[in-house]
Order: structure tokens, then sequence, then C-alpha cells
């Protein structure tokens, strides 16, 4: 009997072993606006192989047709966060407007994975105090970055891994994008290095 009871901290037997050793250096990698079947699978890929997790905020639009991508980064420990249906602004669109874009995404998400997702991201990186608290009501948290590659608008691999290498400290949040080849390419040469380099991913 006991052995089928979870206990208190730890995780539900389908999920993969995770654990973070807090006296040990530490970052997060996030993507925005995936997934993407190719560019997703090959983060996970080097995710896989290197024991590493990411923060997939995805946009709800694209959750049916890859689910299969969510379903995966989900099995492998990854976070799945909420970056809205239609890659929103949420400090222009009211109330309404939020629950509608990020309850609808949450839904999706919990078709696939059985859990909604806790973790949003603004589009843009736009917010105000107003959005935040309609956030907030919804028993979310907003989540922005400490080092922006601005793969999206550079799409140069080398680009992206020289300005993670040359910024990245303990507690960072990486912002990336999962739906650029080039993103793929620096994060598959980042994944390993950061590891190598001593950070839990
Ligand atoms: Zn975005």
């Amino acid at each position: 009997f006991a052995a089928a009871v979870v206990k208190k901290g730890e995780e539900p037997p389908e999920m993969e072993e995770r654990s973070v050793d807090p006296s040990r250096p530490m970052i997060a990698l996030t993507f925005d606006d995936g997934p993407s079947a190719s560019v997703t699978g090959r983060i996970l890929d080097s995710l896989e192989q290197n024991g590493g997790r990411a923060t997939f905020f995805v946009v709800g639009s694209r959750v049916q047709a890859n689910a299969a991508s969510i379903l995966r980064a989900y099995q492998l420990g990854c976070e799945i966060g909420n970056h809205t249906y239609g890659h929103k602004y949420i400090s222009k669109i009211g109330a309404d407007g939020i629950r509608s874009e990020l309850g609808t995404t949450n839904q999706l998400v919990a078709s696939v994975t059985g859990v909604s997702p806790v973790l949003m991201r603004p589009p843009g990186g736009f917010y105000d105090q107003a959005s935040l608290g309609t956030v907030g009501e919804l028993g979310m948290s907003a989540i922005m970055w400490s080092i922006d590659t601005r793969d999206w608008q550079h799409r140069n691999a080398q680009k992206t891994i020289d300005t993670v290498l040359s910024q990245v400290k303990d507690g960072d949040i990486i912002l990336m994008h999962d739906i650029y080849g080039t993103s793929a390419d620096a994060a598959v040469y980042l994944i390993p290095e950061l590891t190598r380099r001593g950070y839990q991913l």
C-alpha cells in the first residue's frame, strides 16, 4: 500500500527523476513561440543526451499540431509554460482577453500533458500592473528573462552562442525561440557546453 503513495515532494511515478543541487550553479533555458516539430525536437534530443531540462512557453494556436513535441518535452521533465493563444500583448487586450488567451492555452496544454501550466511569459515582454494582476488571479506567474539572445532577430547561431557564453552566470534565465533552425543550432552547442561548465539546466 505504502509503495503506491507519492510522498509530498516526490515526483509522480510517470515523471523522470529530476533534482537540482542548490549548492551548484544553475540556469534556466527558456524557449518561446513554439513548438515546431523539427526545431523543438533537436533541442529535446540535446537536453535528453545531457540530462538537462528547459521551459517551453508555447503558443496555444500551435499546441494541437505539435502535441507530440509537447508531450515528449513534458515526459523529459521540461516545464510547459503559456505564451498566450495568439501571441497577444497582455497589456493591450484587457482582463477578459487575458483570461481567454491564457485559459484556452492552458486547456489545450492540459489536454496533452494532463497538467495545466502555472507559468506564462508575456509576448514581446510587454506587461503592466493591471495585466499582471489578471495573470495572478488565474493562479499563474509571469516569467521574464535575464539574457536576451535576440535569436529571432539576427538568426545567427554563433551570435546566440556568443551572447550567452559572454554573459552567463549562476541564476540566469536565457530567452531563445524554438521555431528557427539557427536557434536549434545554437542550443545543441550551448546545452553540452553549459553543462560542461558546471551549470545545471
Ligand atoms: Zn514570443
